[in-house]
């Protein structure tokens, strides 16, 4: 047994207790239900602390290895890998996020090979340089939280309290200040009953309609405001 096997031999990727969250985001999304969906913690010697939870599609090696040691690697597909512990709805809303990364659900058409070495150690010097660099500049939506990132997330969360399952808009960690753009509950406001509309669409389906006008024009008038405000920061 190899210094790495012996350092994962005590560690879960899974609790059990997230099967039944990872089993609600596929009720939510069944199309997800097309490729593997993964829901496990970081490895003990990944990079944590510079992130809550993250989404990747191709696994570099340290998840893959991870995922395959615990018996549960089927093959490309969704990954979600949380940086701690989450409980409760807490939980719920960080898989509704993680969730709507993994959405509108795109086909997984690349091989599943095992990484030389060489690949897996330029991973891990990758991995690590992504988790000690400084915040990327520009609109801070603009990578992956944009309109309809926060579309998504608004009808996971009419989904998950329409099944029951309370989801407060603050665990979703979408929109909002830290995103440069009105609260959640305002997105909320401008969706109107389209979440309603469309329970028994495809993600795909959602994304192929405009949005409604309320919803484009905060956002657009969130653009303006935060082009603004930058444009007089870089004067300063
Ligand atoms: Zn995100």
């Amino acid at each position: 047994m190899d210094q790495r096997i012996r350092h994962l031999r005590n560690y879960e990727p899974k609790p059990s207790r997230y099967e039944a969250a990872r089993l609600r985001l596929l009720d939510l999304a069944p199309e997800l239900r097309q490729a593997p969906l993964y829901l496990i913690t970081a490895p003990p010697d990944y990079p944590r602390g510079c992130y809550g939870a993250f989404h990747m599609r191709r696994p570099d090696a340290a998840i893959r290895e991870a995922l395959i040691l615990s018996g549960q690697w089927e093959g490309p597909g969704n990954i979600i890998v949380l940086g701690r512990d989450f409980q409760g709805e807490e939980l719920t809303g960080i898989l509704a996020h993680e969730g709507a990364h993994c959405l509108p659900f795109c086909p997984f058409d690349f091989d599943d090979r095992a990484p030389t070495k060489a690949e897996a150690e330029r991973e891990a010097e990758a991995v690590a340089a992504w988790a000690s660099s400084p915040p990327v500049s520009g609109p801070p939506w603009e990578h992956s939280h944009g309109l309809q990132f926060v579309r998504r997330v608004l009808h996971l969360h009419y989904r998950a309290e329409r099944s029951g399952v309370s989801v407060p808009l603050p665990t979703l960690h979408c929109a909002g200040p830290h995103y440069g753009l009105s609260g959640l509950w305002k997105y909320k406001r401008a969706l109107g009953n389209e979440p309603e509309r469309f329970m028994g669409a495809t993600f795909g389906e959602i994304e192929a309609t405009a949005v409604p006008s309320d919803f484009q024009l905060l956002f657009d008038s969130d653009l303006a405001a935060w082009n603004k405000t930058e444009a007089k920061r870089q004067t300063l």
